[in-house]
């Protein structure tokens, strides 16, 4: 099962490092295994295997439906490890284990969804005078590098890896630091299942070294990355110097809608999922509350309530909801949020510091937490938390709240709670934002375009379009008629 250390995967090989770092237990705060630390020369050499497996090897050749086959085995694979990769990402994350669990059967249904997608993706025969036949065919874009976050360690390589091979591209994988393993996992996975060597190949290392490295890189085509807004920047300005392709998934502050009509019971419980699950480290956390003011002190008493009913503790406790954060750093940032929030005049009405759980003192834990009388300008108002913290404001009416919601530089998620159809339908269209859940907890299913509008990021993942981000389009221009063309006549 879980081992002491664990090596990055370069040209189908395990390869360690004079160097190493510690991943950790986040939830006990305990170490958890050492991890072979990529260097530069790490990155340069995962980058000619992927850049040799592109140009020489056979992956892109294969007919689609051997790679859909392929794609199926490394979810059968998954599927029979399911145990497994669930409790290592639980150790490695402190996430809760039903939350694990359902990241991990997305992550498994990923790789379904892009076997079944790109047996069906296909190019076109265009419309053209007579004596001419002209199509476009797609290719794959190439290298890609494909950086991934914390929050979702297992379930984001997914969204990468997945929509990549099936277009046939080989990749380098950038595990986040605190989180490399079920990454690494993917990878050994990967070739159990027949993806040859070189394709798919996992460098774990600073973000600043082998991220940036990555990133910079002639032989890469591609970038996509899941994480910060101000690296996803970053990272943007960086790929112009080649002309990278680049899909950004970044941060998010996503507003939740409560209307005076709205199913109490659904919009508390989808409310509280919002914010609280994933422990609140989510890029589409409905961080910011609105409720209208016929209904604030009902919905919020009912809110704060069941928030208090929320179970904190061992994350393979099937009762538990929160799980720990991810380390002390994060934390704190957590927690400097709600100081500011409160030196600005806001009320803390639920939470608002560390919590300690038995068993688990050295873990990183933080209350499920409620800031009200909060203003628009706070700055726990517009920036992103990252942590299990909802900001709670009251409206008036739909116009009033949809200009509110819009204020933000963000455009991840956001949610409607209303039984008035034609309402839900106004608000949906007029929210700023890639993902919008009416009278729905859930924001991502494989099929489902994800992604954000303004600095939340672009590129859509978890759908048939995102092969095309994975893709270039050839179009083929070939004449067949009798006679030979001469344009110029001469
Ligand atoms: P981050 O710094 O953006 O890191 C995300 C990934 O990018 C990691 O793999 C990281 O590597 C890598 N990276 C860091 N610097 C890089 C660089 N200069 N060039 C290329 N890659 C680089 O995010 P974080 O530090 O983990 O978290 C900070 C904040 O980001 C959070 O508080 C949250 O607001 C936001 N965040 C958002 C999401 C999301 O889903 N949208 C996910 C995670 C975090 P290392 O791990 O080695 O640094
Ligand atoms: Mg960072």
């Amino acid at each position: 099962m879980k081992r002491d250390h664990y090596r990055m995967v370069i040209n189908g090989e395990r390869v360690d490092s004079d160097e190493t770092f510690e991943t950790f237990n986040p939830a006990k705060g305990e170490i958890l295994a050492t991890v072979a630390k990529a260097s530069r020369e790490h990155a340069e050499k995962a980058v000619q295997a992927a850049r040799h497996a592109f140009d020489h090897g056979k992956w892109r050749k294969y007919p689609v439906g051997k790679r859909a086959r392929v794609l199926n085995q490394i979810a059968a694979i998954m599927r029979e490890r399911f145990q497994e990769l669930v409790e290592i990402e639980v150790l490695n994350s402190g996430k809760a284990i039903s939350a694990a669990q359902a990241q991990i059967n997305q992550a498994i249904e990923d790789f379904e969804f892009y076997a079944g997608a790109i047996v069906g993706h296909r190019g076109t025969v265009n419309n053209v005078p007579n004596g001419f036949l002209n199509y476009t065919q797609k290719e794959p874009v190439g290298v890609c590098a494909q950086i991934i976050p914390w929050n979702y360690p297992l379930m984001m390589a997914a969204w990468k890896v997945a929509p990549a091979l099936a277009a046939g591209c080989s990749v380098v994988v950038k595990p986040a630091s605190l989180t490399p393993i079920t990454a690494i996992l993917l990878n050994e996975i990967c070739h159990e299942a027949g993806v040859p060597e070189g394709v798919v190949n996992t460098v774990a290392g600073a973000g600043s070294v082998v991220g940036d490295y990555l990133v910079g890189h002639e032989d890469v085509n591609k970038v996509a990355f899941t994480g910060s807004t101000p690296i996803g920047k970053d990272i943007m300005e960086k790929a112009s110097h080649t002309l990278k392709r680049v899909t950004l998934e970044l941060g998010g502050k996503s507003p939740n809608l409560v209307f005076a009509d709205a199913d109490m019971e659904a919009a508390v419980a989808g409310s509280l999922f919002g914010i609280y699950f994933n422990t609140g480290q989510s890029c589409e956390a409905r961080s910011r509350l609105f409720v209208h003011e016929e209904i604030y002190d009902e919905f919020i008493e009912e809110f704060i309530t069941r928030a208090k009913k929320l179970q904190l503790g061992d994350p393979f406790d099937k009762g538990t909801h929160v799980g720990s954060i991810i380390s002390r750093d994060q934390l704190e940032i957590i927690d400097s949020y709600v100081r500011s929030a409160e030196e600005e005049g806001a009320t803390i009405a639920l939470g608002g510091k560390e919590r300690r759980v038995e068993g688990f003192e050295n873990g990183h834990w933080y209350e499920p937490t409620v800031i009200t009388n909060v203003t628009p300008d706070m700055k726990a108002v517009q920036e992103e938390i990252f942590g299990p913290v909802v900001v709670v404001e009251t409206f008036q009416d739909e116009r009033e709240v949809i200009k509110r919601a819009n204020d933000t530089k963000f455009g991840l998620g956001s949610a409607i709670w209303t039984k008035d159809q034609g309402r839900a339908t106004r608000v949906a269209h007029q929210l700023e934002a890639g993902i919008v859940m009416v009278n729905c907890p859930f924001s991502a299913f494989p099929g489902t375009p994800f992604g954000g509008y303004k600095e939340s990021g672009f590129g859509r993942e978890l759908c048939v379009e995102t092969l095309d981000l994975y893709m270039e389009d050839k179009s083929i221009l070939s004449y067949y008629g009798p006679k030979p063309i001469n344009p110029f006549g001469v």
